[in-house]
């Protein structure tokens, strides 16, 4: 509990002024939440030794394998699921595939070189949008799409963050399922407890969803409050 609340602090350290949510409470224990990601400032990095395990996705099938811990990946299978669901109410079906730009990678966060980065625990993923199919004809015929479709997304078509997502630009029906993706998203802080995008420094192109053991989401900025 001492350690994850010193953790806590040092993350806030590392928090913009928009972060906002209080360090997880014990009833949310996380089983890398014990792992001290503190690490020397300078010279070769030991990533904390975790099990890792590969994941290529449930609901929806990942564009490259991501290397995770156990306990991350059971997040990531449920949030497959909820991207999912989001996907079907937008477009009436879910993606084809997820495009993702990172997981395990033993590093240190930038600017802070006395702490390992979640990717260095297995525990985060970049996510750069998702792929979709032509719309099945049964579910045309069927009526059962709720969304109305443009001709454009009754093809196959993708979804990025850098090309759709922008935080000020018009409002199209890919930016639309991004920004509800990660209303949802940061509305399940069961699935992730980090949610960044792109009102995050670096993050213009990628969300980056990690359960570090504090609380921190940017993604649109002050309207994420
Ligand atoms: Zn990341």
């Amino acid at each position: 509990m001492r350690r994850r609340t010193l953790l806590a602090l040092a993350a806030c350290a590392v928090v913009p002024k928009e972060a906002h949510g209080a360090p997880p409470s014990d009833e949310d224990a996380y089983e890398l939440d014990e792992v001290s990601r503190s690490v020397p400032r300078h010279g070769e990095l030991v990533c904390p030794k975790v099990d890792l395990v590969t994941h290529r996705g449930a609901a929806i099938r990942y564009d490259g394998a991501a290397v995770v811990h156990p306990a991350f990946r059971l997040r990531l299978v449920a949030f497959e699921a909820l991207a999912a669901e989001v996907a079907v109410s937008h477009f009436g079906r879910k993606p084809t595939k997820l495009v993702q730009l990172g997981t395990f990678n033993c590093r240190r966060i930038g600017g802070y070189p006395e702490l390992v980065s979640e990717h260095g625990l297995g525990n985060a993923i970049d996510v750069a949008g998702f792929d979709f199919a032509p719309l099945p004809p049964s579910a045309d015929a069927a009526g059962t799409t709720s969304p109305k479709l443009d001709r454009r997304h009754l093809g196959a078509f993708a979804v990025r963050l850098d090309r759709h997502f922008k935080l000020d630009a018009r409002r199209s029906p890919e930016s639309a399922f991004l920004r509800d993706l990660a209303r949802r998203v940061i509305a399940r802080p069961d699935l992730f407890r980090v949610v960044l995008g792109p009102s995050y420094p670096g993050h213009h192109n990628h969300f980056h969803f990690d359960c570090a053991p504090y609380r921190l989401v940017d993604v649109f900025g002050s309207a994420d409050a």
